[in-house]
């Protein structure tokens, strides 16, 4: 069992975030808006007047008391690191003025990449998918490919005709991971549970795909096998829930949710500081 555990934990190493090799790339290409609790309205391209000269953030251990939501739950997927290491060989927008707009958009298409190298890779390790197993590897490969392309070619990546194909994969594998393959209900789900009390409400294996479940009360709900691919999860209620066998749950997902200690997790996804102990 641990075993299993380590070796899909090594499958997810590259697509975590790590800020320590990236030139603070979150902080400066994306446009931010105070009302997505970010410190200020700025367009993309312009960096954050937080950010220092060494890419660290000089509020960032105050960020959750300052409310800033959108810093603490932003997650890039691995995208920083792979343009500021490997796409760039660390050069960063600082040392390379004329390259800092080119880089800011490679950051933006490699971000698609790494988030639906995430979800693949989650797709590989579910049950009962032995049947797409190869079409998976292969798509994983592929990807991974086109995130080594060199910056120009990034660019030109028809990254919709991608997410397509992937979307029907990932949909696909979790079909086949479900142990109950016939119940119809949990494949139509009502979508719109912004504020719903759902304690009741039977979530295993529920397709809630792009659901809007913000502020919803999924306290101690059991949401194994349930897909949550898009699904807004802002102050969701999530003590005590059992997600640890969600399908395609991400970072941003559980930083923006209201957790708790004995909130069961996948262990590629990491406990925020801040939950309620
Ligand atoms: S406040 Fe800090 S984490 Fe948030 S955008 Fe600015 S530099 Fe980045």
């Amino acid at each position: 069992m641990n075993n299993k555990i380590e070796l899909i934990d090594q499958l997810f190493k590259h697509i975590k975030i790590d800020c320590s090799k990236c030139f603070g790339f979150c902080c400066v290409a994306l446009y931010f808006s105070k009302l997505d609790g970010f410190p200020a309205d700025k367009v993309a391209g312009c960096p954050c007047k937080h950010l220092q000269s060494d890419f660290g953030c000089d509020i960032h251990s105050e960020l959750r008391n300052k409310g800033l939501k959108g810093c603490t739950s932003y997650d890039c997927f691995g995208a920083g690191q792979k343009i500021a290491q490997i796409t760039y060989r660390g050069k960063s927008w600082i040392s390379s003025p004329k390259l800092a707009k080119q880089m800011y958009e490679a950051f933006l298409v490699m971000r698609q990449l790494h988030e639906m190298l995430w979800y693949l890779t989650e797709a590989v390790t579910l049950e009962n998918i032995v049947s797409i197993k190869e079409s998976l590897q292969s798509m994983i490969e592929e990807i991974k490919q086109m995130t080594l392309l060199k910056p120009e070619a990034i660019l030109e990546i028809d990254i919709e005709s991608h997410r397509t194909q992937v979307n029907i994969l990932l949909k696909e594998a979790y079909k086949l991971n479900r142990q109950d393959k016939k119940s119809i209900q949990k494949t139509s789900f009502e979508k719109m549970l912004i504020g719903k009390d759902l304690r009741k409400v039977n979530l295993k294996e529920a397709d809630l795909s792009g659901a809007m479940m913000i502020a919803a009360n999924l306290k101690e709900c059991d949401l194994s096998g349930a897909l949550l691919i898009g699904v807004d999860m802002r102050d969701a209620d999530i003590r005590g829930a059992n997600l640890s066998k969600s399908i395609f749950l991400t970072q941003t997902q559980i930083n923006t949710a209201k957790g708790n200690q004995f909130t069961k997790l996948p262990s590629r996804l990491d406990r925020p500081s801040y939950w309620e102990k």
